[in-house]
């Protein structure tokens, strides 16, 4: 069985997991295709809903009242 011949220090593996992290992070952001809503006009990720209206495919899919509400009370 091949055996590591020192141990890798904290450091090292750290920094290791953070280039891991930011390239997983950019394959994300480069996978991600932006288009313009058809209710509201706004930018939103392909093929999900809307977060500014709410809406999918014409239809209203959550309740942005009571999303403003709790917004609005974390505020207050
Ligand atoms: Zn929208």
């Amino acid at each position: 069985m091949a055996v590591p011949k020192k141990k890798v220090s904290k450091g090292r593996s750290s920094r290791r997991y953070k280039t891991y992290v930011k390239k997983q992070h950019k394959k994300i952001l480069d996978k991600l295709v932006l288009v313009d809503c058809p209710q509201c006009k706004e930018k939103k990720i392909a093929h999900q809903v809307c977060k500014t209206c709410g809406t999918y495919n014409g239809r209203q899919v959550l309740d942005m009242e009571k999303k403003t509400e709790k917004v609005t009370k974390v505020l207050a």
